[in-house]
C-alpha cells in the first residue's frame, strides 16, 4: 500500500477535532463521572493507527526493502513503544505537574488506565496492518528485454534457445516510452513487478557479474524518475531446467503473490513474446503486447 503523506495529517486532524469535540461537549466529563471511558479508547485506536501510518511512510521514505513480516513486527511494536511512552510520560506530569495535566484533559490516572489506553494503540495498529495485509494491489508485471530496455537480436542461423544477453551496462537503452510508461503505471497505482527469465545467468554464457551491472544501471535511471519494483522475478534457469519459475510458468511470483495478494482482475502484464503471453494467461491478467525493441505503449483505457 502506498503510504500517503496526507494520511498522517488527515488523521492527526481527526484525532484532534474528536478529541476537542470531546472536551467541548464535556463527554470526557461525563464519562469520567460515569466510569465509562470508550470514546477516550476510541481515539487512542485512531492514534494507534496513525503512528503505524507514520511509521509505514517512514519506512517508504527511507526506501527500505522490509518483508511483510519485519514490516508487521516493526510497525506493531514501534506503535506499542510510542503508546507506552506516551502513557508513563502522562502519569509522571500527573505526579508533577497535576494542574497542568488536567488542564490538557490527561485522564491516564492509573496504571491500569494507562494499560487500557496502551491496549487501545496495540488494537488501533493491528487493525491498520489487518488491512493492509488483507488488500489486494494491482500490480503491472513487466518483461524487461525487448519490452523496456533495448534487447540484442540473435544472430541468423543460431540455436533459439541460446542466450544473447547484453555484455555491458552501457548497452542498458530503454524503449520510447518506457519511463513514461512506467512512471504513469506507477501513478495510477499499479505496483511494478519486474518478471524476466534470464537465461543461463550465472554461468559463462551470461555471466553474473554483467547482469548485476545492468540492473544496477536500469535501477539507477528508474530511481531518477522515482520508478521501483516492488518486487523481481528472475529465473536464472535454461530452458531445459525444468525450474518453476522460467516464464511462462509462474511458481517464481508464489511467495510474493502469497504475501501480498493480487487484484487479478485489475492487473496487468507487459511482454513481447508469446511466453509473456501465456504467463499472463496462467497468472489471470490481462496481457498487453508490446513489440521488441520497439516502444513501450500503455493501452488506450489506462
Ligand atoms: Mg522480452
Ligand atoms: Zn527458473
Amino acid at each position: 500500500m502506498l503510504i500517503r503523506f496526507w494520511y498522517i495529517p488527515s488523521l492527526v486532524f481527526i484525532v484532534i477535532f474528536l478529541h476537542f469535540a470531546a472536551v467541548i461537549t464535556q463527554f470526557y466529563e461525563f464519562q469520567i463521572r460515569s466510569g465509562f471511558v470508550w470514546w477516550d479508547n476510541v481515539l487512542h485506536a485512531l492514534v494507534g493507527v496513525t503512528f503505524g501510518l507514520a511509521w509505514l511512510w517512514f519506512i517508504q521514505v527511507m526506501g527500505w526493502n522490509l518483508s511483510p513480516r519485519l514490516m508487521t513486527i516493526s510497525t506493531i511494536s514501534v506503535v506499542v513503544a510510542l503508546a507506552i511512552l506516551w502513557e508513563v510520560a502522562e502519569l509522571a506530569l500527573l505526579l508533577i505537574a497535576p494542574d497542568i495535566a488536567h488542564s490538557l484533559q490527561m485522564y491516564s490516572t492509573s496504571i491500569s488506565e494507562a494499560t487500557v489506553d496502551s491496549l487501545s494503540n496495540l488494537l488501533g495498529v493491528v487493525g491498520l496492518v489487518w488491512f493492509i495485509g488483507r488488500k489486494k494491489h494491482k500490480y503491472a508485471f513487466i518483461d524487461r528485454d525487448g519490452t523496456i530496455i533495448w534487447e540484442p537480436e540473435k544472430p541468423e542461423g543460431v540455436d533459439p534457445r541460446e542466450t544473447f544477453p547484453l555484455q555491458s551496462a552501457d548497452q542498458v537503452q530503454f524503449m520510447d516510452g518506457a519511463i513514461e510508461g512506467l512512471k504513469a503505471l506507477q501513478d495510477e497505482g499499479y505496483k511494478l513487478v519486474l518478471v524476466t527469465n534470464q537465461s543461463f545467468l550465472g554461468t559463462p554464457k551470461h555471466p553474473q557479474k554483467v547482469f548485476d551491472q545492468v540492473m544496477e544501471r536500469m535501477h539507477s535511471d528508474l530511481a531518477k524518475h522515482g520508478i521501483k519494483f516492488e518486487f523481481e522475478m528472475i529465473c536464472p534457469h535454461g530452458p531445459d531446467d525444468g525450474c518453476e519459475c522460467r516464464k511462462p510458468k509462474t511458481g517464481g511470483l508464489k511467495e510474493f503473490l502469497a504475501a501480498r495478494p493480487a487484484d487479478l482482475a485489475n492487473s496487468l502484464m507487459f511482454g513481447d513474446r508469446a511466453t509473456d503471453g501465456e504467463f499472463a494467461k496462467n497468472l489471470g491478467v490481462r496481457f498487453v503486447k508490446i513489440e521488441t525493441n520497439k516502444s513501450f505503449k500503455l493501452p488506450q483505457d489506462i
